[in-house]
């Protein structure tokens, strides 16, 4: 068959009229109207009127036939619409086509749910049919969307002298914290592939291989417990330079992010993006990944509760390593009893022993310690706060961690009931300053609060035979709207120093040499100063998409327990397959 002019479905205009086209495209909609026949026609470019005239007599019978989602390639004239009908929600909507032929490309099922309407779908159906969710525009436009950050990231790089390097995916063990997934070797029976947690020990081998500048958008996969907003496999823009130091990655990584909110979203980040130390984000919003979509900060009030008769709070008010925390809730001096009883069971869900709260409402202050608060204390708390009559204040006290983490976790539920964390504005910052070692709060044991890849600070190696836990770590956090969007680091390039670092957790000789002999040899043949920096593209994309699931920015996700219940897997295999591997099973398959 000749080419009609073949158009997408979103492409026709005004100063089409006139020429014969040919659209192909899934039936979205069919309307039979005044003796005629109405199809909507739709592809990813949008959708297009078709209209059948009896008078067309052959096109006009298939045309009864067609029902939603039916594949057809409809040929003929585009004509203005009759004035009065023109549809300006769609871009081909001052015209429409009148069709002359039509063949039926092929026939649908009903699907399970409506496609051509922005129905609320059960979300397990939406992905046992995922074919059918990605024809639905919310899905269609998302994945445009990540298409285009994959694009600008890739783009970004390539100008920079970048290179884009592919590493494998059948690894040895790399740790990044989580567990990994093992694939058996048939070739190697008793032996098992890792998958990479990510391709951090590669990159840095790169680094040693003379490459200088490595990108790559990486798959990546860690066997955790299924969370809410996890995927076990995920995809990271995975960065590496050589002879750079803190300032000359996060300066990269800041400038790419600028570019790729502009190329991909249209928005343009204020610079500089905003740097907090990590001992003052926790200072002040509670948390190492800050939302500074909102002000609210946390403030501390010990000195208020100096002369206090209240035990505990003496207690807290008089330690270093506690915290007694104020957040201001505006306006929340109109709350009721009950609600206040709600916020002290929220507290409590976050970790809270308790909450006390205390209004400042135009006819005198209330409390949930009324009676044990005077005048003096609360006043000094409102001047404190800055609190205005009609406000109220969540105070916690604890231990250091806790009440800065439940006080945070509070600020952020006040944030979403006053409807401040809007999903369209962009707070983006950097968390710096981490301490290079976290206490593991089970065994006690000296954990990397990164990986164990990470340099001191310059200068202060020698702190790691007296005061390890007062180490600063090179390592830097990519922070948006209160989630983590991406973490680095500068590496550590001294073997010595890399083999310390091991045997603080509790690495011995053997250990190291099995699990990074290759590593520390590679270290000793000239390793450059490098350092790098990943960001998880899924939830990056998901916040560009304003949507609050990676699953909605992601093709073919797996559901919440870690299940593609699309293909079903994972699912059993035949037991030669696993005889061919030198398996055998213990645990029977479900099913
Ligand atoms: N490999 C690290 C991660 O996946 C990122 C980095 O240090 O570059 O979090």
């Amino acid at each position: 068959m000749p080419d009609l002019g073949r158009r997408s479905c979103g492409a026709l205009t005004a100063s089409d009229v006139g020429a014969t086209v040919q659209l192909d495209g899934w039936v979205n909609r069919r309307r039979d109207h005044g003796g005629l026949i109405f199809i909507d026609l739709r592809d990813r470019d949008g959708i297009t009127q078709a209209v059948f005239d009896p008078s067309q007599a052959e096109a006009f019978a298939v045309a009864e036939t067609l029902r939603n989602e039916d594949v057809v390639r409809v040929r003929g004239l585009v004509r203005r619409r009759p004035a009065g009908t023109e549809n300006p929600k769609l871009s081909t909507g001052e015209v429409e086509v009148a069709a002359e032929g039509v063949d039926v490309l092929n026939r649908s099922l009903v699907p399970p749910f409506p496609i051509n309407v922005e129905a609320d779908v059960d979300e397990s159906l939406r992905l046992k049919y995922r074919y059918l969710d990605l024809r639905r525009p919310r899905l269609q436009h998302n994945l445009t969307v990540r298409h285009k950050i994959l694009k600008a990231i890739r783009d970004f790089f390539d100008a920079r002298d970048f290179l884009e390097i592919e590493t494998p995916c059948l690894i040895k063990s790399t740790p990044e914290g989580a567990r990994d997934f093992l694939v058996p070797s048939r070739l190697h029976q008793g032996t098992f592939y890792a998958l990479p947690q990510s391709p951090q020990i590669l990159k840095q081998l790169l680094m040693i291989g003379g490459l200088g500048r490595y990108m790559q958008i990486a798959r990546c996969f860690r066997d955790e417990d299924t969370r809410a907003d996890r995927q076990p496999e995920f995809t990271q823009l995975d960065v590496e330079m050589s002879f750079v130091d803190e300032d000359a990655v996060t300066a990269l990584m800041e400038e790419c992010i600028v570019y790729t909110w502009r190329t991909a979203i249209g928005v343009e980040i204020p610079q500089p993006v905003p740097r907090l130390a990590h001992a003052e984000a926790l200072r002040r919003y509670g948390s190492d990944k800050p939302d500074l979509r909102f002000e609210l900060e946390l403030v501390d009030v010990a000195e208020a509760f100096a002369g206090t008769p209240i035990k505990f709070l003496q207690e807290h008010a008089a330690s270093d390593a506690s915290r007694i925390v104020a957040v201001r809730y505006p306006g929340g001096a109109a709350l009721s009893r009950r609600d206040f009883d709600e916020l002290t069971e929220t507290a409590k869900s976050f970790g809270a022993g308790g909450l006390i709260w205390l209004s400042y409402a135009a006819d005198g202050w209330k409390a949930s310690i009324q009676k044990l608060l005077d005048d003096a204390t609360v006043d000094k708390l409102q001047t404190a706060t800055s609190s205005q009559t009609g406000d109220a204040l969540l105070l916690v006290a604890g231990p250091r961690d806790l009440a800065s983490d439940v006080a945070g976790k509070l600020r952020l539920h006040v944030g979403e009931r006053l409807g401040l964390r809007d999903p369209e504005k962009f707070a983006f910052c950097w968390v710096v300053g981490f301490p290079l070692f976290e206490r593991d709060p089970e065994t006690g044991a000296l954990t990397p609060t990164h990986h164990p890849f990470t340099s001191p600070a310059p200068g202060q190696e020698a702190l790691l035979d007296t005061d390890p836990l007062s180490m600063r770590a090179q390592h830097y956090d990519l922070v948006l709207n209160g989630s983590e969007l991406g973490s680095g680091s500068i590496r550590i390039h001294d073997p010595e120093f890399q083999r310390r670092i091991f045997e603080i957790f509790g690495l011995s000789d053997a250990e190291i040499e099995a699990r990074f002999g290759f590593f520390m040899e590679a270290l000793r043949y000239g390793a450059p100063p490098h350092g790098g920096m990943a960001w998880g593209i899924d939830r990056l994309a998901m916040l560009a998409c304003g949507e609050t699931s990676i699953r909605d920015v992601i093709a073919f996700p797996k559901n919440q327990t870690f299940r593609d219940v699309m293909m079903d897997a994972p699912s059993s295999v035949p037991v030669d397959l696993l005889r061919d591997l030198g398996l055998a099973l213990k645990t029977k398959p479900p099913g």
